[in-house]
């Protein structure tokens, strides 16, 4: 059978076989329809059926996890662990509690994560977990007992040389911290079993700022290779979490002026640029909606609805709220908003659609497993620290994720360049350089 045979009836397989998993199902098909070619030079991964076998995750754990509410209400939810692939290192990957998460949703974020920490070149394989909680509205109270209750089930099956779970969406500091407390709790200390912690007992300096920082120290790579720099640029951001704030933190400090921020009510436009102090009381200390930005901030305004139907004067796009923030709709506006370069913070942020339209207009899209990698480069960093039982400067961290990420934009350009012979074609570069070393990996520790 040759390559194009084997991931035709792939694809096949899939489409029957994932057609109640759309996310999952979405990741697969972005991810087969770039590494034909690797399979047209490795014959032996297509007799080893390395591609079927790599989409079935290794394990899924699903667990109830009951709580108490401050009412004394007793309450249940549902949450998952996806252990993916273990070829290069252990389980690697956050967790995130939202009411949207479900076995499909984990799974994309598992997929993705395999070949993200491929890339950032340490040895960790892929995770992901998760829960359909809703932290919104929960007293600190109901969120510890939550907590408390997950890791009760999870700590089972985790550990330093196992798997290590992190922050995603609704899960931050305090739920790390709380998390960590119970795993401690029932296995006496061993701080290398998550990371994301706080600094007191064995978090790194910089991992809060990591992942927006990096798709920052990316999006330059981009700019770099184009012959232009970041200073005078005006960009755009979606989302007002952990990423957006520290995408816009890092952008401003470089020159850039970013204009705007979002959550799910709404999005607010600051033409003078945002206020970091501002939105980082408003997010992380007051755990307030976006809306009151604008009313704090004279030189903003706040609109309901989706921040990529704006019509704005911008080069630069850093969707980091969800998966398939982006429409095509959306991603039309952007071409028309003078969009140039988009360096996804979030996780899948663009549908297909919208993902060709922009390619169409000849946009350049920095793909999330590359762009937003940087906040696991220094997860995988904070867990060296933690088994050396040191701690190094924030500097040296930063200077440890600038390298990474400027590693990772060679890793996929040359990739591109090399079977696609368009170097800026770092979607099917990122799959294919995340992928050969996992493949490799796969292939030499046999049928396992
Ligand atoms: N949730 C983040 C991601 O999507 C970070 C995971 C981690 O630090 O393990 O990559």
């Amino acid at each position: 059978m040759n390559a194009k045979e084997y991931l035709q009836e792939t694809r096949q397989l899939w489409d029957k076989k994932y057609e109640q998993e759309p996310e999952f199902l979405q990741v697969l098909h972005e991810f087969v329809d770039s590494v034909e070619p690797v399979f047209e030079e490795h014959p032996e991964y297509i007799e080893a059926n390395l591609l079927q076998i790599l989409a079935i995750p290794e394990r899924i754990i699903e667990f109830r996890v009951p709580w108490m509410d401050d009412q004394g209400k007793a309450r249940v939810n549902t949450a998952f662990r996806v252990q993916f692939n273990s070829a290069i290192g252990p389980y690697k990957g956050g967790l995130r509690f939202h009411p949207t998460v479900n076995k499909s949703i984990l799974k994309f974020l598992g997929f993705e994560q395999i070949f993200k920490n491929s890339l950032t070149g340490l040895p960790i394989g892929g995770g992901k977990g998760g829960s359909d909680f809703d932290p919104k509205g929960k007293s600190d109270q109901e969120i510890m007992r939550f907590c408390q209750s997950f890791m009760t089930e999870l700590q089972k099956y985790i550990g330093p040389d196992m798997d290590v779970p992190a922050g995603d969406i609704g899960v931050g500091a305090r739920e790390v911290g709380y998390l960590y407390g119970q795993y401690k709790r029932l296995n006496g200390f061993q701080n290398g079993v998550i990371t994301g912690k706080p600094l007191t007992y064995g978090g790194s300096l910089a991992r809060t700022q990591a992942t927006g920082y990096g798709a920052v120290y990316f999006l330059n790579n981009m700019l770099a290779a184009k012959g232009e720099a970041i200073e005078g640029k005006r960009i755009m951001i979606s989302g007002a979490g952990n990423v957006a704030i520290y995408a816009a933190e890092k952008a401003q400090e470089l020159g850039a002026t970013v204009l705007t921020v979002s959550d799910s009510n709404g999005y607010i436009v600051d033409e003078e640029g945002i206020d970091i102090d501002l939105l980082k009381d408003v997010k992380e200390n007051r755990r307030e909606r976006i809306k009151v930005y604008a009313e704090e901030r004279p030189s903003a305004s706040y609109y309901e609805g989706v921040v990529w139907d704006h019509a704005i004067d911008v080069d630069v796009a850093m969707p980091c709220a969800t998966q398939n923030e982006v429409k095509k709709p959306g991603a039309e506006q952007a071409v028309k908003n003078g969009v140039k370069y988009v360096s996804e913070g979030a996780n899948m942020p663009l549908d297909k659609a919208a993902t060709d339209t922009l390619l169409e207009a000849g946009v350049f899209v920095g793909p999330a497993k590359a762009a937003n990698a940087g906040g696991v480069a220094v997860s995988a960093l904070e867990m060296s620290q933690n088994s050396q039982r040191l701690s190094w400067t924030f500097d040296e961290v930063d200077q440890k994720l600038q390298d990474i990420m400027d590693n990772i934009y060679q890793q996929a350009t040359s990739a591109a360049e090399k079977y696609t012979n368009d170097p800026y074609n770092l979607i099917a570069g990122a799959n294919i350089a995340g992928f050969s070393k996992v493949a490799q990996a796969m292939l030499s520790q046999g049928l396992v």
